[in-house]
């Protein structure tokens, strides 16, 4: 099980390296959906400034799901969540949550009595 926080800074400064390992087995001059190629992506990312917004990259990529976050538990997008994942499955948590999961521990109360919705 690994442990990581991921914020949307995190998101878009790793997003060039994300691309290529997705699609490390397709030729760079596969296109996709009809439009860009995998490489024609693969190098725009890769000339991103550190700067660059969630806006550069969605204008890159053509949408935001490579930069965004959502909550498994809430599904708000507060831009940091910790990323509990294993090789099965992946499930995030934003920082609310996880003050409300820590405030079920501090009652001390055992389930039923404690319920957090
Ligand atoms: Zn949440």
């Amino acid at each position: 099980m690994i442990t990581s926080l991921h914020t949307t800074r995190s998101m878009i400064t790793t997003v060039a390296k994300r691309w290529d390992s997705q699609y490390a087995s397709y030729p760079a001059n596969h296109v996709l959906r009809g439009r860009k190629t995998v490489g024609e992506i693969s190098t725009a990312l890769n000339e991103l400034s550190e700067s660059a917004t969630v806006e550069d990259v969605a204008s890159i990529i053509g949408n935001t799901s490579w930069t965004h976050l959502k909550c498994s538990r809430c599904n708000e997008e507060p831009g940091a969540v910790v990323v509990l994942s294993n090789d099965a499955s992946e499930f995030k948590l934003c920082q609310k949550c996880v003050e409300e999961i820590r405030w079920m521990f501090s009652t001390e109360k055992a389930f039923p009595d404690t319920e957090v919705e």
